[in-house]
């Protein structure tokens, strides 16, 4: 059921993919036929369909209930906790998938197979012919990518728990990838899998540049993460510089990459050293990336969702560079590939490929993106009979739409929602093509983290109440938020109305209180935000503007100036760059930042 194709025929890898897209709807039919057939006796399919005679379409969307994480946790829970896979999938469940999607503030385990792997290898080959159709001599040369693992646990019943790319970068099909010459990168496999976040970046940053020369194209998965390592290299580039003058390693480097990245050195080299110190000394860092990459066509980040907001800085760096968003994927399933790499970030589309899983589309509203109100279209009150009618297949969305995704998957998830809002741009044949439109329900973002206006009230609720009230008495008037990308890395910063608690003084604010509130808003925020703070550091220390006393009824008039209702004003619990910003940012008393680091301990194993 998997195609494959010799990734160095472009003209084949392009056939495959307008046959795939053509025949959506009859593959669709198929994907799910082959996931019901295989797993109708998973004690998870046992409880709603009725053996043989029930695997068909209209069975499995009468008696298939769409689901939320919540719901299928406790399967999930017993697989870690050792028991039998085939209680949702009848091939083996090989390991766990720790989304950055959390649920009660700890990462979203998802099931994996070994067969699921080979989907993947699939899913990045067919990358490849729609790169060479856009760019030429893409076999002539490197990719400098910069990618990293996470840790991973162990689970009570022995399957790893790690993140889908950790998973990815450590199997076989990566590692024994055969060669295909546009796919040759210049990080050696050993500083990819280094643990040591530090140490790789350092150690693939030396290798890239050290084979500048060769690179034709540069990037990381998302741009958060490609940002971060312009910021490395521009805090060392010096050490940098003084290893490929002296062909060694500095001596902090300990991990066993060592040696592939002294192999890649192949000794000294006085005149590359100089070459990229001097560019690298320049005071403007604009159009560094041309620079020590002049051979470099395009920029392979993520840019669309969250990671639309490094755009600006991406372009800055990049001189002129295309910014190339080629897929859209998850810990659940890779979804969709963007047919047309070199587009402006604007217009990225992703074109779903049919045979990844089954896919369905819950209707969501145009402008709210929020769920629609299933109970006023029509004159019963059951819910779910509802969402039944409304649902639609892949191939009948509706062009200018939106809809969020739900998933069948060959791995053991049934009808569930993966929480992206996407709208129909258009079709590439009987394919539909989406733009992604946001998370459901999440405020901030800054890298992998994704903060709800949920968690951020519980957390900024927790600071007031153990910092504001006792002993400072003051009162939190209204809040909002804003992720700051100004500065890598980006941090979040809360605005905060203060009253003290008897007059309508201007409050006095106590640096030690205030640095307090900070930190116990981190402390409150769920795990993937305290490792990004903690471990990765690609988050910055949260910071709490104060602003002074009316400045939420400023931000209220200039609201309904553009047009907000005044009669169903909510106070936006996060704003974006532009005219809100500026009048907060306009109107602030004192600026404080948390001063230590959040707690955060790799994923227990408790449920
Ligand atoms: P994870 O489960 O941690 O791998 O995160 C997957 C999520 O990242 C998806 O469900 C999306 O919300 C987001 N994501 C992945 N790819 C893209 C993309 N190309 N554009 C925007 N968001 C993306």
């Amino acid at each position: 059921m998997i195609p494959s194709y010799d990734p160095n025929d472009t003209e084949a890898g392009l056939k495959l993919l307008e046959d795939l897209t053509t025949n959506a709807e009859a593959i669709q039919q198929q994907v799910l036929h082959q996931i019901l057939s295989q797993n109708s006796g998973t004690q998870y399919l046992r409880a709603f369909l009725d053996g043989e005679s029930d695997k068909n379409l209209q069975s499995f969307k009468n008696k298939v209930p769409v689901v939320n994480y919540d719901d299928i946790k406790p399967f999930i829970q017993r697989i870690a906790d050792g028991e039998s896979s085939d209680i949702v999938s009848a091939q083996p469940i090989t390991e766990l998938l720790t989304s950055s999607g959390t649920s009660a503030g700890k990462p979203k385990l998802m099931p994996s197979t070994a067969e699921e792997l080979e989907r993947k290898t699939f899913f990045y080959s067919m990358l490849v012919p729609i790169m060479n159709k856009y760019v030429n001599g893409l076999d002539e040369g490197k990719g400098m990518y910069l990618l990293f693992i996470k840790p991973e646990i162990k689970t009570l019943s022995g399957l790893m728990a790690r993140p889908v790319l950790t998973s990815y970068y450590k199997s076989q099909h990566f590692r024994n990838r055969p060669f295909n010459k546009y796919n040759v990168y210049t990080s050696p496999d050993q500083t990819i899998l280094c643990q040591d976040s530090k140490q790789s970046m350092y150690c693939q940053l030396l290798c890239g540049l050290v084979q500048r020369s060769h690179v034709l194209r540069v990037g990381a998965v998302f741009a958060s993460a490609f940002l971060r390592a312009v910021k490395f290299l521009e805090d060392h580039y010096k050490e940098l510089c003084a290893d490929i003058r002296t062909g060694t390693v500095t001596s902090w480097i300990t991990d066993s990459c060592r040696d592939s990245v002294l192999s890649i050195l192949n000794g000294p080299n006085q005149e590359l050293a100089d070459e990229i110190e001097s560019e690298c000394a320049e005071k403007s860092w604009e159009g560094i990336l041309r620079k020590l990459w002049p051979k470099a066509k395009y920029v392979e980040v993520i840019v669309t969702g969250s990671m639309a907001q490094y755009i600006p800085t991406l372009e800055f760096y990049s001189g002129g560079l295309p910014l190339v968003s080629t897929m859209y994927a998850s810990s659940e399933c890779y979804f969709g590939i963007n047919l047309n790499p070199l587009c402006d970030p604007a217009d990225v589309s992703y074109t779903l490929l049919p045979n990844m899983a089954y896919f369905e589309f819950l209707p969501v509203d145009d402008k709210s993106h929020e769920e629609i109100n299933f109970a006023s279209h029509s004159n019963t009150d059951d819910e779910d009979a509802l969402k039944e009618d409304l649902i639609v297949d892949l191939v009948n969305v509706e062009v200018g739409r939106y809809y969020e995704i739900v998933i069948t998957t060959f791995t053991g998830l049934y009808r569930y929602r993966v929480g992206d809002i996407l709208k129909v741009t258009g079709f590439h044949n009987k394919a539909p093509q989406f733009r992604f439109v946001q998370r459901r329900n999440v405020v901030l973002s800054i890298d992998t983290d994704k903060t709800s206006e949920e968690d951020l009230l519980n957390a900024v609720t927790q600071a007031k109440l153990n910092h504001l009230q006792q002993p400072s008495s003051l009162l939190l008037m209204e809040y909002t938020s804003y992720a700051d990308t100004s500065s890598i890395p980006g941090h979040y910063v809360l605005f905060w109305e203060l009253k003290p608690r008897y007059s309508n003084d201007p409050p006095k604010l106590d640096d030690k209180t205030m640095e307090d509130c900070c930190s116990e808003v981190e402390d409150c925020l769920d795990y993937v935000y305290r490792r990004c703070r903690n471990r990765d550091k690609s988050i910055g220390p949260l910071e709490i503007r104060v602003v002074s006393l009316g400045t939420f009824d400023s931000l209220m008039d200039f609201c309904v100036s553009q047009g907000s209702s005044l009669n169903q004003y909510k106070t936006p619990r996060c704003v974006k760059t532009g005219g809100a910003l500026e009048i907060l940012d306009s109107r602030v008393i004192g600026r404080f930042f948390s001063k230590r680091v959040p707690r955060w301990e790799p994923l227990g194993l408790d449920s």
